[in-house]
């Protein structure tokens, strides 16, 4: 049975959605979908809280992960890594990778800041974190606490994010290690949104995928929200000309990007078949929810 939609590319509050992970399962329920696929920033934290309600609804569900890969500006490679085991040794990898590049931008960061004449140090953003991972929120909150800024937006707006002024580049995980870790831990490495690649041309973009498909690539999201029909075009047949499989999703991120819908992409549906076939791909475990429980680091 392959009725119905899916959507393959979802993000929970366990990265930048606003959607809680089982509020996403049941959302996708009431969206009337027949699974999905969560796929949060870096991090699996979110998958057996939506695995379990999605079980509980009755709805097919597949573990996945989204790493952001090195790769030069001003284009963006993300790389999505479908049923991998959340248990295993690479993702701790990953994890402990992760901590340690934020860690190194962290100071930087407060050392830029001070420069502009902002009098933070690196003592009050830990002591603002506490237990949790310190990062740029936890620096917007001392922005706003000691007025430099009126809140946490506007601390991103000029100094924290993209073009701002004390903006740091998070260190990325090179595509041969990114695609090596979801190997290891038995998924199916899938390029995200190629069109965020900004490829000047096709050769250029054959090359890229070309090198993927060396270390290991396993599919292309021909479907997605910044891709218009001739794009999806061009990404399907691309796809098919290196025997990849084609995945879609949304990129949903709740009210973080009002504009997108769960399962819907660009006024696009994902059809179930494109679910099947990963599953079918994988078929080990990881992708059940049941084996996945054991997560808790
Ligand atoms: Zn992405
Ligand atoms: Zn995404």
């Amino acid at each position: 049975m392959s009725d119905g939609f899916v959507d393959l590319h979802v993000h929970s509050t366990a990265s930048d959605g606003t959607f809680a992970p089982a509020e996403v399962a049941r959302l996708a329920k009431a969206s009337g979908l027949a699974g999905f696929a969560l796929t949060d920033h870096d991090t699996v934290a979110g998958v057996a809280e939506a695995g379990e309600e999605a079980k509980r609804l009755g709805l097919e569900f597949l573990v996945g992960i989204e790493i952001s890969v090195e790769y030069p500006r001003p284009g963006t490679l993300h790389m999505l890594g479908y049923g991998v085991d959340t248990a295993s040794e690479a993702l701790r990898e990953l994890s402990v990778w992760q901590v340690e590049s934020r860690n190194r931008r962290n100071p930087r960061i407060v050392q830029r800041l001070r420069e502009l004449g902002v009098a933070i140090t690196m003592e009050e953003v830990e002591a603002m974190a506490g237990s949790e991972v310190v990062g740029r929120p936890h620096v917007a909150e001392v922005l706003v606490r000691k007025g430099y800024v009126g809140s946490a937006k506007q601390a991103f707006d000029k100094y924290l994010g993209q073009g701002g002024s004390a903006y740091e580049n998070r260190q990325r995980l090179p595509a041969r290690r990114a695609m090596e870790l979801i190997a290891r831990s038995g998924g199916v490495a899938v390029l995200a949104h190629p069109v965020q690649l900004a490829t000047e041309n096709d050769a250029q973009l054959e090359r890229v995928v070309k090198d993927l498909v060396d270390l290991g690539l396993g599919g292309i999201e021909v479907i997605h929200s910044d891709h218009s029909a001739e794009l999806v075009e061009k990404y399907t047949k691309l796809a098919e000309r290196f025997g990849l499989l084609k995945t879609g999703g949304s990129d949903f991120h709740g009210v973080n990007k009002k504009e997108i819908q769960l399962g819907v992409a660009n006024g696009r549906r994902i059809p179930r078949g494109m679910m099947d076939e990963l599953l079918k791909r994988g078929g080990r475990r990881g992708f059940g929810v049941e084996e996945t429980m054991n997560d808790e680091r």
